[in-house]
């Protein structure tokens, strides 16, 4: 496991993507709040550069979110393309659940970045954001089998 978590590569945010992920999921309390994020991979890691908010259509946006399919349509279509998904977890602490897991199937492979908030009481910061990476495998039998691995996460000061 040691060896493993070695080679996960940090999650690097411009500061301004930090403060845009914050307002979105403090807008949309007590819904959850989603969107994609914008970047490239750069020397030790992922940078992300930008924050495209999206609304929840969800049925139950209180537990659940599912971006607006002409926002999300557009947002692929887009140059550049995003690299990563955001959603909120205004009731929870930021980790994966299992749904975010199932959902992780319907992303394509330019997808590489997951990240979760939480709206944070005990410290003096907005939110709590966790960074994953998108680990995509396969079973012996072929099937594709999804993982998020937690990576560290820092924000860019500019
Ligand atoms: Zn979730």
């Amino acid at each position: 496991m040691t060896a493993y978590q070695g080679k996960t590569q940090p999650i690097r945010l411009d500061s301004s993507v930090q403060l845009m992920l914050g307002k979105h999921l403090l807008t949309c309390y007590p819904h959850e709040a989603c969107g994609v994020l914008l970047g490239a991979a750069a020397a030790g890691g992922m940078h992300i550069k930008d924050y495209v908010p999206m609304s929840n259509v969800a049925p139950d946006p209180l537990h659940a979110f599912v971006p607006d399919p002409r926002e999300w349509v557009k947002a692929l279509y887009n140059e550049p393309a995003p690299v990563g998904l955001f959603h909120s977890h205004p009731h929870s602490a930021p980790w994966p659940s299992p749904s975010d897991i199932e959902g992780l199937s319907a992303l394509g492979p330019e997808f590489k970045v997951y990240l979760i908030g939480s709206p944070c009481t005990d410290k003096n910061e907005e939110i709590t954001l966790r960074g994953f990476h998108i680990d995509r495998l396969s079973d012996s039998s072929g099937t594709a089998v999804y993982r998020l691995l937690h990576a560290p996460l820092y924000a860019l000061l500019k």
